[in-house]
């Protein structure tokens, strides 16, 4: 158990044993984060699927008709499947450039003294929401849309499977994001963790089908089933992921009513 204790996590090592910058160590993080991100997809979407569409007594206000072709499930999977290699080369990109030093990772929790750990946390979603918001409306361009982001667009009722079903070139910009980010905005590795597992709970959320925050004045602030459903029935309204402000902010936001 010694392993880890909080020691472990403020050490490289415990993040990048290996060099990546040879080829046997690129070759084989990259099959290890491949690994994660397929039982991540497989595990989490399974677990929702089987939560809100296969038992009695489902939670939450159901939004469209659960009885999808079998074809529109497997192509969700084919996509999330393409996208999960994608993801993973980001992964190690960020290894690498972390592994170079020229990334503002820091390993010492309380470095910028622990408050900045919930802080970045929040920043790194706030300035997500801004980088999604515009790069999904230029998505929605015409010319850009049939290339990039029609594969998507295919569900028109969504199922949970359809959270990663992206094509390439769509899911690249995703994947810029983090890799990015963490070359300008200090954050701690288990923060990115934390992150990672936050932004595949959204995007399942986002996808179910299921409305599951009860709350209007949570819904409010903060998108689920029924914001980004209406996104994939009607495409001109709501093109946020996390929070309203950028919807209602541009005036692209319809609510239910
Ligand atoms: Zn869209
Ligand atoms: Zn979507």
């Amino acid at each position: 158990m010694r392993n880890f204790s909080i020691e472990h996590f403020q050490k490289l090592e415990s993040y990048i044993p290996v060099d990546l910058l040879s080829f046997s160590g690129f070759t084989m993080a990259y099959l290890i984060v491949l690994f994660f991100i397929l039982v991540r997809y497989f595990a989490m979407v399974g677990i929702s699927h089987w939560i809100f569409w296969e038992r009695e007594n489902q939670f939450g206000v159901i939004l469209h008709d659960k009885k999808l072709p079998q074809e529109q499930i497997k192509t969700e999977i084919k996509w999330s499947l393409v996208s999960s290699l994608i993801f993973a080369l980001s992964g190690v990109l960020m290894g690498i450039s972390w592994q170079l030093g020229i990334t503002k990772l820091y390993l010492q929790f309380d470095h910028y003294t622990l408050w900045y750990l919930p802080l970045s946390f929040f920043l790194y979603s706030l300035i997500h929401e801004f980088y999604f918001y515009f790069t999904h409306l230029w998505m929605h361009r015409p010319k850009l849309y049939k290339i990039m982001h029609a594969v998507h667009h295919k569900s028109v009722k969504t199922s949970p499977w359809a959270s990663f079903s992206f094509h390439p070139w769509e899911t690249i910009v995703h994947a810029l994001f983090l890799p990015i980010l963490i070359l300008i905005i200090p954050i701690h590795p288990v923060v990115v963790i934390f992150y990672l597992t936050f932004m595949t709970i959204t995007a399942i959320s986002n996808h179910l089908g299921v409305e599951i925050i009860p709350f209007k004045v949570v819904r409010d602030f903060f998108i689920s089933g029924e914001h980004h459903s209406k996104h994939h029935k009607k495409m001109k309204v709501n093109f946020g992921l996390y929070y309203t402000f950028m919807d209602k902010l541009m005036r692209t936001e319809e609510r239910e009513h």
